[in-house]
C-alpha cells in the first residue's frame, strides 16, 4: 500500500515525492514518458552535447525558499540570459531596452531622454487589460508591432488583444542597459543538468518510480491512499466540460561542426520565419565542444500541452474544473498543467512546496 500515488516526474510531481519520502511516506510516481523531469528533462544527444528535449529551461527566481531548496539536489552555474531580437536587419536586445531603442532608430539618447521618447511614443491605456494593452501602454504601436505582435500570433495563434495582460507583461520595457532576460535574484543552471537533479530528489528509498506508465492503467490495481496529480486537469476529469486548449510547440534540432552558431543565448524572431526562437544550448549549460546544437521553437496547436493559454474563457472553464476538483478531497492538483497556469519551474516549486505544507497540516489536524 502506497501512501502516495503521484501522477508526473516533473517538478511538480518530484518536490512532493521528495518532501513526503523525507517524512517516511511511502510514494508512488508514475510518468507516461520513459525519462523522469518532465519538461525539464536534458540528456546529452549523439554529439555529446547536452540538450533540453522540451526547449530550452533557463532556472530564475526571486525566491530564497526554492532556491535554497533545489541547492540540496544540485550545485549550479551561474548564468544569466541574454536574448537578441531579430528585428529590421539588426539584432537588439530584448527586453527592449536603451540599447535597443539607440540601435534601431539611429539614437545616442540617454536613459531620460529614451524615457520621454517611449512616452511621446506609448499609446495609455486604462485599464490594461490584454496583452495589446501592456505593449501599447508601455512603447506605442511601431515597437509593438516589431517585437510582440508577429511573435504573439505565432506563439499563440492568437492577437496580443485576445490573450490576458499577463502574457506579454512577462517581458517589461527597460529605459537603462540592462539586456539581461531576467532580472531575479537568483539565475543559475543546474551544474550537472536538470536531469541530475531530478535523479538526487527521487533518490530516497521510499519512492518508487515507475515510467511509461499512464496511471490510468494502474490505479485499479495498485493500491494508495491519497493521490498528487499533475497531468492536465481536463483529462483528468474526461474533458467533461471540454477540452482546455493548450499550446504546443514543435522542436527542431540541427548540431553544427563549429564551436558556436549565434552570438547569444536566444534569438527572437518576431516578424520573420515561422519559427518564434533559436536557442543554443551551449550558452546556457557552458559545456565545452567543438560542436554545437540549436534548437527552433516551431509552435503548434496539436501535440504535447505545454502552455496553459491565459485568456477570460479558458479561465472560466478551468473554475469548472477547479470546482470539481474540490469535491475529490483525495485528490491534490497541482503544477502548471493541473492548475492550468502559466508557471515558471520555480513557480511550480513554490506551488508544490506549499501544497506539502497544506497535506501536513492536514495530517496534524486529522490525527
Ligand atoms: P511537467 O514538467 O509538464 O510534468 C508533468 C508530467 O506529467 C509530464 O512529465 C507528463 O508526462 C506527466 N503526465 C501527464 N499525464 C499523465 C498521465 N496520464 N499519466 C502519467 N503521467 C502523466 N520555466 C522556467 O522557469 N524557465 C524557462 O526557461 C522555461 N522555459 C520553458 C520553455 C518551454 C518550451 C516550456 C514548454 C516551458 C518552459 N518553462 C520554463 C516552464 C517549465 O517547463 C514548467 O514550469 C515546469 O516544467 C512545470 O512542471 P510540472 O511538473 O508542473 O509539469
Ligand atoms: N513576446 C513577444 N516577443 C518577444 C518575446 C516575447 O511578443 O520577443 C511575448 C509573446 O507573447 C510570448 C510572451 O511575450 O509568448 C512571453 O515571452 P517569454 O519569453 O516569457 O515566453 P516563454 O519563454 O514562456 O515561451
Amino acid at each position: 500500500m502506497y501512501d502516495f500515488l503521484i501522477v508526473g516526474c516533473g517538478f511538480a510531481g518530484a518536490v512532493l515525492a521528495e518532501r513526503l519520502a523525507a517524512e517516511g511516506k511511502k510514494i508512488l510516481i508514475v510518468d507516461k514518458r520513459n525519462h523522469i523531469a518532465g519538461n525539464a528533462y536534458d540528456y546529452y544527444n549523439e554529439d555529446g552535447i547536452l540538450i533540453h528535449k522540451y526547449g530550452p529551461h533557463i532556472f530564475h527566481t526571486n525566491s530564497e525558499d526554492v532556491f535554497r531548496y533545489l541547492s540540496r539536489f544540485t550545485e549550479w552555474r551561474p548564468y544569466e540570459h541574454r536574448v537578441l531580437g531579430s528585428v529590421d536587419g539588426l539584432l537588439v536586445p530584448i527586453p527592449i531596452n536603451l540599447t535597443t531603442i539607440n540601435e534601431l532608430y539611429g539614437k545616442n539618447l540617454t536613459s531620460d531622454e529614451v524615457t520621454s521618447f517611449l512616452a511621446s511614443k506609448a499609446e495609455k491605456r486604462n485599464p490594461i487589460l490584454t496583452s495589446e494593452d501592456v505593449v501599447l501602454n508601455a512603447v506605442g504601436k511601431e515597437l509593438y508591432e516589431k517585437f510582440f505582435k508577429g511573435y504573439t500570433k505565432k506563439q499563440w495563434d492568437l492577437d496580443p488583444s485576445e490573450l490576458d495582460a499577463s502574457v506579454t507583461a512577462r517581458v517589461p520595457t527597460r529605459t537603462n542597459k540592462d539586456d539581461r532576460y531576467f532580472t531575479d535574484n537568483f539565475q543559475a543552471m543546474p551544474k550537472n543538468g536538470y536531469t541530475e537533479m531530478f535523479k538526487k530528489m527521487l533518490s530516497h528509498k521510499n519512492i518508487s518510480i515507475m515510467l511509461q506508465t499512464d496511471y490510468k492503467d494502474i490505479i485499479d490495481v495498485i493500491p494508495f491512499r491519497t493521490m498528487i496529480y499533475t497531468g492536465p486537469i481536463d483529462s483528468y476529469f474526461n474533458f467533461c466540460y471540454g477540452k482546455l486548449p493548450y499550446r504546443s510547440i514543435d522542436f527542431k534540432f540541427e548540431t553544427f561542426n563549429q564551436e558556436i552558431y549565434q552570438e547569444t543565448g536566444t534569438i527572437n524572431y518576431p516578424t520573420s520565419n515561422l519559427y518564434t526562437r533559436i536557442t543554443e544550448f551551449k550558452y546556457l549549460t557552458g559545456q565545452k565542444n567543438s560542436k554545437t546544437t540549436i534548437v527552433y521553437e516551431y509552435p503548434t496547436a496539436d501535440g504535447d500541452p505545454y502552455y496553459p493559454i491565459p485568456r477570460k474563457q479558458n479561465q472560466d472553464v478551468y473554475n469548472q474544473y477547479k470546482k470539481l476538483s474540490e469535491e475529490h478531497p483525495n485528490v491534490y492538483f497541482t503544477g502548471r498543467l493541473a492548475t492550468y497556469k502559466y508557471y515558471n519551474m520555480d513557480q511550480v516549486v513554490a506551488q508544490s512546496l506549499a501544497l506539502y505544507r497544506k497535506i501536513k497540516n492536514q495530517e496534524i489536524y486529522v490525527n
